[in-house]
C-alpha cells in the first residue's frame, strides 16, 4: 500500500517552527515511501479560522518546498462528519451531555482535590429519557461525547515511542460536538484520515492520548487505524518550549534571511541520531529520513545552529538558484567570489557594492600612501591581476604579509576583510582599480 501522510494545521495563526517540523517530517515520510503528502486545513472552528492564515500556510509550505500533493478543507466536509456522528449515535457510541462548563470544572476540581485523575464521571449516561426531555424543554442543547469502550484495551506500536498501552477507563469520554453543533477536532480528524486513505499519522507527542481515543473511533467506524508515530516536542535552547519559539513563524525566518534549505536541513535531523549537516540536496534528506532514528528526548532548537547552517548552505548555493534574488548586474563570478562571506543573502548587496563602488577608504599615513601610489603604477592587467600586482609589489618594496595585503584591500574595497582579492580584483576591473589606488595615494 502506498504511503499517504497529512499535515493538518488549524488556520488560526502562522506556521511556527514546531508546525514546520511536523509538516516536513510528514513530507519526508511520504517522499521516502514514494507516496502522497496531503495538506488538510483543520478549519472546523469558524470563529478562529482565518482565510489569510490559510493563504499564509500555503505560501510558507511553498517557500519551504513542501508543496502538498492535494489540499483538503474540513469546513467543506461537514456532511461526512454528520454521517459518522449519526452512525456512532446509532451504535450508542455518541451520547448527549448537558453539564455546563462550570459544572464540569467543579467536578474536575473535586476529583483533583481528592488526588484523583479528573476523568469525566459519565454523569450524562445516567440520565433518563425524562431527564433529557426536561433539559430540552428548558432550552438546554446537549454537547456530545464519544463513549469509549472500557472493555477494549487500547494498544498500538508507535513508530517512535514503541509499544503503547492505554486503559480506556483512565480516559475521559471526549466531547466530539459542541452544543451549537460545531465539531471538535477529534472525530473529523479520524473521519478524514479514513476517507483520505491516510496510512501514517506522524505528529507531536502532545497527541498521544488523542491517538488512544481516535483508535477506538477508527474501530467504531469500521476502519483499520493508520500507523501512528509521535515525536518528542521541540524546545528552545534554554530547555523548554518558550513563547518565543512558539511565535517563531516561517515569515520571521524569511525576513531574517534564513534560507528554507537551512531550516529544512536543521529540522529534518533535529531530535534524531543523525548528524545535523548543511544538506541542501533534498533527495539526501529524503533518503536518510528514518523514524527509528528519532529519540524520545525533547529536540533542542538552537538559533545559533540555524545561523551556522544558513551560512554553510549559502556557501554552496549555485548562481542559478539565487540569481533572481541578487543585486542587479551581479555575475556568476561575482556570486562565486562573494558567496563564502555571506551569513544571509541580503549581505550580497553590501559585498557587491565593494565591486561596483564607491568605496569609503580609511585615512592612510604618508608611507602607506606612497606604497599605494607604487601599486597604482605597477598595476597591469592579466587573467590574474592580483597575483601579478602583489608579486611585483613584494619585489619592489620588500613588504609581505599584512603590510603588503591590508593597505591594498583597504584601498580597493574600503574594508579590512572580505572575499578573496584574487577573485574580487577582476570584477572591480582595471580602470576602477587604478582609480581607487590613485585616490588612496593622493
Ligand atoms: N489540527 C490538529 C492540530 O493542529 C491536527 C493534529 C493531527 O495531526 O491530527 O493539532
Amino acid at each position: 500500500m502506498d504511503i499517504v501522510t497529512r499535515f493538518a494545521p488549524s488556520p488560526t495563526g502562522r506556521l511556527h517552527v514546531g508546525n514546520i517540523r511536523t509538516a516536513l517530517h510528514n513530507w519526508l515520510l511520504a517522499k521516502k515511501g514514494g507516496g502522497r503528502f496531503l495538506l488538510r486545513i483543520d478549519d472546523t472552528d469558524a470563529e478562529r479560522s482565518r482565510e489569510d492564515y490559510v493563504e499564509a500556510i500555503r505560501e510558507d509550505l511553498a517557500w519551504l518546498g513542501l508543496e502538498p500533493d492535494a489540499e483538503e478543507r474540513q469546513s467543506r466536509r461537514f456532511d461526512r462528519y454528520e454521517a459518522a456522528f449519526e452512525a456512532l449515535k446509532g451504535q450508542g457510541r455518541a451520547y448527549p451531555c448537558y453539564e455546563t462548563a462550570q459544572e464540569l470544572e467543579l467536578k474536575r476540581k473535586v476529583l483533583l482535590g481528592r488526588g484523583l485523575p479528573p476523568i469525566y464521571d459519565r454523569g450524562a449516561l445516567k440520565l433518563t429519557d425524562a431527564d433529557r426531555a426536561e433539559k430540552e424543554a428548558q432550552g438546554i442543547a446537549p454537547h456530545w461525547r464519544f463513549k469509549l469502550d472500557h472493555g477494549e484495551p487500547i494498544a498500538w506500536q508507535d513508530g517512535i515511542r514503541g509499544a503503547q498501552h492505554f486503559d480506556p477507563a483512565q480516559l475521559s469520554d471526549p466531547v466530539v460536538r459542541r452544543a451549537d453543533g460545531s465539531w471538535l477536532y477529534m472525530l473529523p480528524s479520524a473521519v478524514d484520515d479514513i476517507a483520505m486513505g491516510v496510512t501514517d499519522v506522524l505528529r507531536g507527542e502532545d497527541h498521544v492520548s488523542n491517538t488512544a481515543v481516535q483508535i477506538q473511533m477508527f474501530t467504531a467506524l469500521h476502519a483499520a487505524p493508520p500507523r501512528f508515530a509521535h515525536e518528542a516536542l521541540l524546545v528552545g535552547s534554554e530547555g523548554k518550549l518558550s513563547k518565543r519559539l512558539g511565535a517563531l513563524g516561517a515569515d520571521a525566518f524569511r525576513t531574517r534571511g534564513i534560507e528554507p534549505q537551512a531550516l529544512v536541513a536543521l529540522l529534518a535531523r533535529l531530535g534524531t541520531s543523525l548528524p545535523v549537516e548543511p544538506i541542501a540536496d533534498r533527495a539526501q534528506l529524503v533518503e536518510s529520513f528514518d523514524l527509528s532514528t528519532f529519540g524520545r528526548a525533547p529536540a533542542r532548537f538552537d538559533d545559533a545552529e540555524l545561523e551556522r547552517l544558513n551560512a554553510a548552505i549559502l556557501h554552496q548555493l549555485p548562481f542559478g538558484e539565487v540569481r533572481h534574488r541578487l543585486p542587479a548586474g551581479m555575475s556568476e563570478q561575482g556570486w562565486n567570489a562573494i558567496r563564502p562571506n555571506l551569513s544571509t543573502l541580503a549581505d550580497a548587496a553590501d559585498w557587491w557594492r565593494v565591486v561596483t563602488g564607491p568605496v569609503a577608504q580609511p585615512p592612510f599615513d604618508a608611507e602607506t600612501k606612497a606604497f599605494l601610489g607604487q601599486a597604482a603604477a605597477l598595476l597591469t592587467w592579466s587573467d590574474d591581476p592580483w597575483h601579478s600586482l602583489t608579486g611585483g609589489l613584494k619585489e619592489a618594496t620588500g613588504r609581505k604579509g599584512k603590510a603588503l595585503f591590508l593597505p591594498l584591500r583597504q584601498a580597493l574595497t574600503g574594508r579590512d576583510s572580505g572575499p578573496d582579492m584574487a577573485q574580487l580584483l577582476p570584477l572591480i576591473g582595471e580602470a576602477e582599480a587604478r582609480a581607487r589606488l590613485e585616490r588612496a595615494a593622493a
